[in-house]
């Protein structure tokens, strides 16, 4: 056998996996966008660029693996509540549940897991007025499923509640007046790692610099 690598089909595959996962009809906004960088959220819906290779890859083990595990239990759980929209996994046994998938060691206690997960499942919990949800976890490496019940206090619930409107009302601005939300404001320092608008908002950055560099040097006209 002769094996002989070729990148150019692999880019191909990789676009057209991430054409296939891209949803332009996503009720706005969602439980999921406020919750990670605005910038983005911005950008996705508006000035569109596709996941990098790695971010199209993990999507997509995150959307086949949900596609394997859900088509039985998934129920339309969810909708629009106080202007947020959400769209919970499934309902198993009374339960209402979240499934993810990650490379986190199955050994990661759950409060260690990242602040969006944490802010996801209590917003989900005050959409349906519970204080008790599933979250399911697919560890890929080793490979295992674990399951957790989690209960948080009304407290928790609300005021996560609170900070989820709030990033609604500054979001919704943004699109209103058809800005780009500021680069590196909105967001957790690890998500511009794998991003695809970085360029654009290093870019951005360097002209806000430049532009307030600019203004702190220009002395105003008098009389
Ligand atoms: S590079 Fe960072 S600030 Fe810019 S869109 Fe991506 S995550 Fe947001």
């Amino acid at each position: 056998m002769k094996w002989e690598e070729n990148p150019q089909l692999s880019d191909k595959l990789v676009a057209l996996i991430a054409e296939d996962m891209h949803d332009e009809d996503r009720p706005l906004p969602s439980v999921t966008e406020l919750i990670y960088c605005l910038t983005k959220a911005y950008n996705d819906r508006f000035q569109y660029l596709p996941p990098t290779t790695k971010g199209t890859i993990m999507m997509a083990v995150g959307v086949k693996l949900g596609d394997v595990f859900l088509p039985k239990l998934r129920r339309e759980i969810g909708g629009e509540y106080e202007g947020i929209h959400s769209h919970i996994d499934f309902a198993l046994d009374g339960h209402m549940g979240e499934l993810k998938s990650t490379r986190y060691s199955p050994k990661k206690h759950p409060s260690e897991y990242s602040a969006g997960w944490h802010r996801q499942i209590l917003g989900y919990m005050k959409v349906q007025s519970v204080t008790t949800m599933v979250f399911a976890v697919i560890h890929i490496i080793p490979a295992e499923l674990k399951t957790w019940e989690v209960t948080a206090t009304q407290e928790e619930i609300d005021t996560n509640w609170t900070w989820l409107q709030a990033r609604k009302v500054q979001y919704m601005d943004f699109i209103q007046k058809q800005v780009r939300p500021t680069p590196f404001t909105f967001n957790e320092a690890w998500e511009c790692r794998d991003c695809p608008y970085k360029l654009m908002c290093d870019a951005e950055s360097a002209a806000i610099s430049d532009r307030e560099r600019f203004d702190a040097t220009t002395t105003p006209d008098s009389g």
